[in-house]
């Protein structure tokens, strides 16, 4: 036998028995926004190098070693994407969604980054995201926050994240809290690591991020990020935080949450789970009015978010808090050749009658025995069982997997009224 060839480390196959729990997670997710009156928007998966290095920024993390960059055949540099807001903004310029105008928009699909793979970190991965333009007040921020805290409750999840928020205040403001904060990492440079030393020189503010216990000691005593805002910038985050408190969003302010990507001022939040360890910020976001500028379009305000779908999946198999219902509805047992040749008719028949009805027909033949076990094995209610005599008299026999119910025999016409009443809770 020759070698098997390996999916790409990092990279999953999302199995039958995984795929019911996805689809559920992301129909949920369709029917939320849907009812916030957000649009969806498809962006290529492959963008400009340039594209994230101008948005994300150069030394961050992602731009620096995250990135799936690769030269295409013209010798163009291309990579794939490692987050949406980039390809968003870029796609908004690019087709004139966004001067002058509100758009609220969403997307969902694999985003890519060269990281080691652990529980929840992986190298493909999905995240379903929103993002809105047009809208410069802390309303919208709000109702952003609103919708994910929709979608905790629909997951079952509301006790199992927490809501952490701050304000990065305005680009000139932060400039004048990132030259206190150097002065006073200066003072101590004999604690930090080679990753903070070379972050206080390029991007100081992430040095709040370090996952190193000697840095994060020397943190509470550092100036205090939210002492720096200015006047508007301040004004934005206690409205938000009001209008928060007046929905019955609990949250608590970190003012050392910072995100890891460069576009980011005022607004920034995160929803947290302790159930998950190192990895458990399960969504992330806020404002960025400078990027539609900076990306060649006109300024304009924009906040959103990004969710990882992985995480979220990993936190309701944890809890095991979803219970999905059989893939199969009714199982049609079809016994010797003329039952074959009517049974493809008829489950065809049954599906025109009741939309909405999962219906699987057996395939191969075999004895009544081995059909059943397969019956069992597809999760359907009933069974339907139809041989020679059945077909003559134009019968069915109707078996009850799940319940203690004597089997019986019902005529054709009568079938899709006794399936519809049967089954009424799924169709
Ligand atoms: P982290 O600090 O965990 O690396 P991040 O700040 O890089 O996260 P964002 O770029 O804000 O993450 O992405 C938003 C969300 O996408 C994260 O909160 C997380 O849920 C998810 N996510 C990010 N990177 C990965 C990954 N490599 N694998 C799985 N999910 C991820
Ligand atoms: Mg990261």
């Amino acid at each position: 036998m020759s070698k098997q060839i390996q999916a790409i480390r990092g990279m999953n196959d999302c199995l039958p028995e995984q795929s019911g729990l996805w689809q559920w997670v992301e129909q949920n997710i369709r029917d939320t926004v849907k009812s916030y009156g957000y649009q969806e928007i498809r962006t290529p998966i492959v963008e400009s190098t340039d594209l994230f290095k101008r948005s994300i920024g150069e030394v961050t993390d992602i731009v620096e070693k995250e990135m799936y960059t690769f030269e295409d055949r013209n010798g163009d540099s291309l990579t794939l994407r490692p987050e949406g807001t980039a390809s968003t903004v870029r796609a908004g310029n690019e087709h004139g969604l966004l001067y002058n105008q509100q758009q609220r928009l969403w997307y969902m699909g694999p985003m890519f980054r060269h990281e080691r793979p652990q529980k929840g970190r992986y190298r493909q991965f999905h995240q379903f995201g929103v993002e809105t333009f047009g809208l410069p007040g802390p309303d919208i921020d709000v109702e952003v926050i609103l919708l994910t805290a929709r979608l905790w409750q629909k997951f079952g999840l509301s006790d199992k994240v927490h809501l952490e928020i701050n304000s990065l205040g305005s680009s000139e403001s932060r400039a004048e809290y990132r030259d206190a904060l150097v002065a006073y990492l200066k003072q101590h440079e004999d604690k930090l690591d080679e990753d903070s030393k070379r972050r206080m020189s390029t991007n100081p503010l992430r040095v709040l991020d370090s996952k190193n216990p000697e840095v994060q000691a020397l943190l509470p005593d550092a100036p205090d990020l939210l002492d720096y805002i200015d006047d508007e910038s301040r004004q934005h985050f206690d409205l938000l935080c009001e209008r928060l408190a007046q929905a019955g969003i609990q949250y608590r302010v970190n003012s050392r949450l910072v995100r890891g990507l460069d576009y980011y001022n005022r607004t920034v939040f995160e929803w947290v789970t302790d159930a998950l360890g190192a990895q458990g910020t399960v969504c992330a976001g806020g404002r960025y009015d400078g990027l539609v500028e900076q990306l060649g379009g006109k300024a304009t305000p924009a906040v959103g978010f990004a969710m990882g779908l992985e995480r979220l999946v990993l936190l309701l198999e944890s809890l095991q808090l979803v219970e999905l219902p059989a893939e199969v509805d009714v199982y049609l047992s079809l016994l010797g050749d003329r039952a074959e040749a009517y049974g493809l008719t008829l489950a065809e028949s049954l599906r025109d009658a009741l939309p909405g009805l999962r219906v699987q027909t057996h395939c191969g033949g075999g004895n009544l025995k081995k059909q059943m076990k397969r019956a069992d094995k597809s999760g359907a209610a009933i069974a339907l069982v139809i041989g020679e005599e059945e077909v003559n008299q134009a019968v069915v026999g109707v078996k009850y997997l799940r319940e203690d119910k004597p089997q019986t025999q019902v005529s054709i016409e009568q079938l899709p009224s006794l399936l519809g009443g049967a089954l009424s809770q799924n169709l």
